[in-house]
């Protein structure tokens, strides 16, 4: 592994390394195929599901990044949860936690009603429900810390040394934190699950994923099965997520300085009953936070007092957050994750999950927080929520569109005769 740092790897790991005219970035490879250097003489690529030149490189970044022995880079998220699935069989057990990412959930529930594995969903969050998991004898444990929407932490170290015991592996979804804040590697963790459309690539532009192997055994396992299934990722895909990782870390920095700040202004506002953001004093595993990650991200959820309307009303007039799925780009979205993300999940289970009415998850962009706080604020005392609905989601609306035509930049001779 290199001894350089994070910051350093993510930006330079492949630069220069075009042997024939030097070209600093790594060039674009598309064809599908590669000639053969002799008869039955392969050369190091031959086809391009099994191997390409700017899948290799960005596998090799992340690897190294999350200090793994081996880097797979597939065609979604969901694609690298799917992979890391392949290594059960249909006697095995998976133990998942209650709150995971909703595909990801959708996907092993699915699996399992067709009698593909064994699953048994648990509260990870709960130290006491660790023990459990030696009686299960799973063959392999899923984590995803912080998890979402909530933010809840599971105790990496802990849930290692109970995957040890009884001879588990033990796969984490990062994609909340991103190499840059956490490596659950570190840690005794054997696989690392990323969705790169989200802080990795950080633009919003290409969906991916990526699964990286502690040991290079089981990374070659992985691959071997990526190729068979072909779900490797696309070649165009690789080199922009790739252009995308190189400002990874000072992409996460503005990010959590920004969920900060929009953190502690909710906590401080008369029309949010809950904040959920693992880096506030208030929040119950602050000190695991600190113990296990190097930030706190840019992810912040918090409960708005009111109803489903209150809520409905607030997130359609917000005008400098876009109301959208997804996260870790640059620009803020905000959701409403019991009418969106979590929507497939039975009310039952999205209820258990803390996934209220009234729950909103923002994911921090990279604006001036300035500005996102002013928009929030002109937004909570519009719609004053929690107080009897003063204003209709309509009027919301119309008072956000109103703002936007009088903040609209008029254009006048002047500005157009410079062109
Ligand atoms: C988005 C996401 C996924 C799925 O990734 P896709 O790129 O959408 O297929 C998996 N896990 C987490 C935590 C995610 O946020």
């Amino acid at each position: 592994m290199s001894e350089k740092n994070k910051a350093t790897i993510a930006v330079r790991h492949g630069i220069e390394a075009d042997k024939h005219h030097g070209a600093v970035v790594p060039p674009l490879y598309l064809s599908t195929t590669y000639s053969f250097a002799d008869f039955d003489t392969k050369r190091q690529y031959d086809y391009g599901r099994s191997g390409n030149p700017n899948r290799d490189i960005l596998a090799e970044t992340l690897a190294e990044l999350e200090g793994g022995a081996k880097g797979i880079i597939t065609a979604t998220g969901m694609s690298a949860v799917h992979l890391a699935t392949q290594l059960l069989n249909s006697d095995d057990t998976l133990v998942i936690p209650h709150d995971c990412y909703g595909g990801s959930y959708r996907l092993f529930t699915s699996l399992e009603k067709r009698g593909l594995l064994k699953l048994k969903v648990l509260d990870l969050t709960k130290s006491e429900n660790l023990q459990e998991i030696l009686a299960i004898k799973p063959k392999l444990i899923w984590i995803e810390t912080p998890s979402n929407p909530i933010l809840r932490l599971t105790d990496i170290k802990a849930i290692t040394s109970i995957a040890k015991q009884c001879g588990a592996l033990i796969a984490a979804d990062n994609t909340f934190l991103s190499p840059a804040l956490q490596n659950p590697i570190e840690f005794g963790v054997d696989i690392v699950v990323h969705s790169t459309t989200k802080y990795i690539n950080g633009h919003s532009d290409v969906v991916g994923g990526a699964v990286i192997a502690a040991t290079q055994e089981l990374g070659d396992e992985l691959a071997w099965w990526a190729n068979n299934i072909g779900i490797t990722g696309a070649p165009f895909d690789s080199y922009l997520t790739l252009r995308g990782l190189r400002t990874l870390n000072v992409r996460l920095k503005q990010h959590q300085e920004n969920a900060f700040a929009i953190a502690e202004y909710l906590e401080s506002s008369p029309y949010v009953s809950q904040v959920y953001y693992p880096g506030l004093a208030s929040h119950p595993q602050h000190e695991l936070a600190k113990a296990q990650q190097r930030g706190f991200g840019g992810m912040v959820s918090f409960d708005i007092k009111g109803d489903i309307n209150d809520a409905a009303a607030f997130l359609t007039s917000l005008k400098d957050f876009s109301l959208a799925e997804s996260l870790g780009g640059v620009e803020s979205l905000i959701c409403h994750p019991a009418t969106m993300t979590h929507a497939g999940m039975e009310p039952k289970a999205r209820l258990e999950a803390g996934v209220g009415d009234t729950l909103i998850r923002i994911s921090v962009g990279i604006e001036d927080v300035k500005d996102l706080i002013a928009d929030l604020d002109r937004v909570f005392n519009l719609v004053k929520p929690g107080q009897g609905l003063q204003v209709t989601k309509a009027e919301a609306k119309q008072a956000q569109q109103d703002t936007q035509q009088n903040a609209s930049f008029k254009l006048t001779p002047a500005h157009t005769a410079l062109w």
